[in-house]
């Protein structure tokens, strides 16, 4: 009697302490962090940079590499004064172009690496020359594009930087690590929860709690947040640039664009596709890039393809970036389609001024979460 008696104190003691050590363990497991960001890519380590300059503590989640989706398969224009972008999106596009050398500045001193700006010029053609600006003669065209084909477009000249998003891609997750930040990659965040005291967040590696959460994750934003925003795939080719024809500026119509990278390389863009989170490249779908390129550019007929490739663009309905704060510890900065690499450092600036309660830059109402309340039926990509 008595020894079964002290078998069962024995038993509950050690069950006891085996649920006091597994408590312990939970306790121990659950990593915390200030910020939590979801998303590697430009939006989400641009601003995990911006904060941590701030003194914030940030961990950035990626479930695969950092840099690794559109941001990486970007052609790298900053086109600010491009004019197929929303009007309401210039505020915004005007405000990052003026913070851009300040960003790569910083992204070079902390990571050691070189961003340089490829080209400083780009040849817009536009079936109307819009007020304000001259056509170019047909001479200037010649001397930077030599052989140009205008096919009924005015062109016109925009003092517009390009980059090359692989030196990025290389840089800055090397300058967010060296600002302190703490960068989990192949790690995808599977829930997060909004409570009174912090926010829970669900990895593939394990539990967090955060003090704000930031959703940055691009084309899959909606899988969190819930709001529209959906992929849209982009193929691109590069080629080498014939011997005997050298361009010298970006040229861009509504069609098409040629990115030069001054070496030789040349970017041409990109079809712009609804096709779920497919990445294949379709050999059609380059050929006819090839085309549009070569009937605006010849010399493109006898290029060598170096490689092909594609990415997913986040896009909202109205093409305009959500920037916003979805609750009183969260928020969202994803949906930036086709200007993300541009739209960067002011996104990530006006993200610090939300979360740290300080005025934002510009009015965020264009791009606050609310416009999307009649659209979220609208929701097919989760
Ligand atoms: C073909 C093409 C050409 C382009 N050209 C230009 C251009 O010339 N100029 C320009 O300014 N912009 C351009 N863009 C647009 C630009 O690339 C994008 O707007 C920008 O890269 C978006 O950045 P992002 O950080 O929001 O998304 P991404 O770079 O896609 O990063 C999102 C990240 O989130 C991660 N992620 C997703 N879900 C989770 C999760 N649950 N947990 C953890 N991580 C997650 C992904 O792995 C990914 O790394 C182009 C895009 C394409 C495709």
């Amino acid at each position: 009697m008595e020894s079964h008696h002290l078998y069962g104190m024995k038993h509950r003691n050690l069950a006891l302490a085996e649920n006091l050590s597994l408590a312990a363990n939970k306790i121990d497991s659950v990593k915390q962090t200030e910020v939590a960001i979801s998303g590697g890519g430009i939006i989400g380590l641009s601003a995990a940079l911006e904060l941590a300059r701030a003194g914030v503590q940030v961990t950035v989640f990626d479930r695969a590499r950092a840099m690794a989706e559109a941001s990486s398969a970007a052609a790298g224009m900053l086109a600010a004064s491009d004019p197929d972008n929303p009007i309401a999106l210039r505020p915004l596009a005007m405000l990052s172009a003026r913070l851009y050398s300040q960003f790569l500045a910083q992204v070079e001193e902390l990571s050691g690496e070189r961003v340089p700006i490829r080209t400083r010029q780009t040849f817009q053609g536009s079936p109307e020359l819009p007020e304000g600006f001259t056509s170019l003669t047909a001479e200037q065209l010649q001397a930077v594009a030599p052989g140009i084909v205008c096919g009924g477009l005015h062109f016109f000249s925009l003092d517009e930087g390009s980059l090359a998003p692989g030196d990025l891609a290389f840089a800055l997750p090397k300058a967010v690590r060296a600002a302190g930040v703490s960068l989990v990659e192949n790690t995808q965040i599977t829930r997060v929860r909004e409570r009174d005291a912090a926010v829970e967040i669900e990895t593939t590696a394990g539990r967090w709690t955060a003090g704000k959460f930031v959703h940055a994750s691009g084309a899959w934003a909606a899988q969190l947040s819930g709001l529209p925003v959906a992929p849209r795939k982009g193929q691109m080719v590069m080629i080498e640039e014939p011997r005997h024809a050298s361009l010298k500026a970006v040229l861009r119509t509504p069609e098409i664009y040629l990115v030069p990278r001054g070496d030789r390389r040349i970017v041409v863009g990109a079809t712009v596709e609804d096709a779920g989170f497919d990445k294949q490249i379709d050999n059609g779908a380059i050929e006819g890039l090839l085309d549009k390129a070569a009937s605006l550019w010849p010399p493109v007929r006898e290029a060598r393809i170096l490689e092909s490739w594609a990415g997913l663009r986040p896009a909202t309905p109205d093409a305009l970036p959500v920037i916003d704060a979805l609750g009183d510890r969260s928020w969202i900065a994803a949906g930036h389609f086709r200007n993300g690499i541009l739209l960067a450092p002011a996104t990530a600036q006006l993200l610090r001024q939300m979360i740290l309660d300080e005025p934002a830059d510009i009015d965020l109402r264009n791009f606050s979460s609310r416009r999307f309340a009649s659209a979220a039926q609208e929701l097919s990509v989760r």
